[in-house]
């Protein structure tokens, strides 16, 4: 089996707007400003063969406010822009009570069954506790971004980058590594 990391897509791989201490999540692909640094980082992931997921709550759809077509060419961008092996999107309202919206774990069910995934040897990276509440019902580990959404739910590491955070879970493989040996 495979193991994955799990990124959140807004505030962490692209720019969001904030707006009374929300964020505002890009709808056209003008307003979509991708992070291009994460490139890298992400590649020493992908070296070690994690499977790279991005993962996003997209409401706008079932609402009516992002146009399905306009979204497929932002995620178009994202995948050329950085190494991602699939893109999950939970297009539906909280009124629809889907299992996919986080912080229900739907998309890393989902991803598990699609990618043969280990989850519970998965890493979850966001900057917002609806990641870290799904990652710990699914299993994963979680590392999130200093910030101010983490909420008081369970997260098991907060680091101040990307870069760190990046360097932590190679590390984390390292060491279980070791010990399968
Ligand atoms: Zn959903």
């Amino acid at each position: 089996m495979k193991l994955a990391v799990f990124i959140e897509r807004d505030g962490v791989l692209n720019k969001v707007r904030i707006e009374r201490q929300h964020q505002v999540s890009p709808l056209t692909l003008e307003e979509f400003h991708v992070h291009t640094e994460a490139a890298p980082l992400l590649q020493k992931l992908t070296a070690i063969g994690l499977v790279i997921v991005a993962t996003t709550n997209q409401p706008g759809l079932s609402r009516g406010y992002q146009n399905r077509r306009e979204l497929d060419r932002m995620h178009d961008q994202l995948r050329r822009l950085l190494p991602l092996d699939d893109i999950l999107v939970c297009p539906h309202d909280e009124t629809d009570r889907c299992p996919c919206r986080k912080p229900k774990p739907g998309l890393l069910v989902e991803a598990a069954f699609k990618w043969k995934l280990d989850l519970d040897r998965s890493f979850v990276i966001s900057d917002k506790w609806q990641d870290a509440e799904a990652a710990r019902t699914a299993g994963c580990t979680s590392l999130l971004l200093n910030s101010p959404w983490h909420g008081a739910v369970h997260r098991d590491f907060v680091l101040p980058d990307l870069s760190t955070i990046v360097d932590k879970i190679l590390h984390l493989q390292t060491a279980a590594r070791a010990m399968v040996a």
